[in-house]
């Protein structure tokens, strides 16, 4: 069998992007000749960031990986990958929380799509405990979360803080 190359696609809202996740990236960038982030535009959840502004500040803290890409997608997943001709989906798994969800979101696309293929790629253990949500939580509160996300990202949400 010939094996054409690999597009790993990494979704996720990245509301906003942090460590964890550039994490995933870069092991992904190491594995795949070439990654796509794929940020979700969903209208029904509340974000804290516009898709304009996670695109940016993802792309931004990307930048200098060469073979990664970031991109924003609507509707269902397996459709995007379709579209891309891709059939390789990365997502991060942190800690036994995740497995449940992840397990069966990875079965129910495979469901949509019969050869979808779900990678997952453990993080650094200081970023097991680390979330958007967390980071969101901290950053409302007032709390240091500098060294949870990219330096770009940082500077963002302080920027969002003041006004
Ligand atoms: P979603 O809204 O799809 O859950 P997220 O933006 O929260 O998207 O996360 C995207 C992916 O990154 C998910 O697979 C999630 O498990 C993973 N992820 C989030 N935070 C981390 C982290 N700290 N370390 C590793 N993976 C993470």
């Amino acid at each position: 069998m010939k094996h054409k190359e690999i597009i790993a696609v990494y979704p996720g809202s990245f509301d906003p992007p942090t460590n964890g996740h550039i994490d995933i990236i870069g092991r992904a960038a190491k594995l795949f000749p070439k990654v796509i982030v794929a940020i979700t535009h969903n209208y029904n959840k509340k974000h804290m960031f516009t898709l304009e502004e996670r695109l940016s500040m993802m792309k931004e803290a990307v930048s200098k990986m060469k073979n990664v890409k970031v991109a924003s997608f609507s509707g269902l997943l397996v459709d995007y990958l379709n579209k891309i001709d891709s059939f390789c989906i990365v997502r991060g798994l942190r800690a036994l929380s995740d497995f449940e969800y992840e397990f069966q979101m990875a079965l129910m696309n495979r469901k949509l799509k019969k050869d979808v293929e779900t990678v997952f790629l453990m993080p650094e253990q200081e970023y097991t405990f680390l979330s958007s949500s967390m980071v969101r939580e901290i950053a409302s509160l007032g709390g240091n979360f500098k060294n949870f996300v990219p330096n770009n990202v940082y500077k963002k949400i302080k920027d969002k803080r003041k006004n």
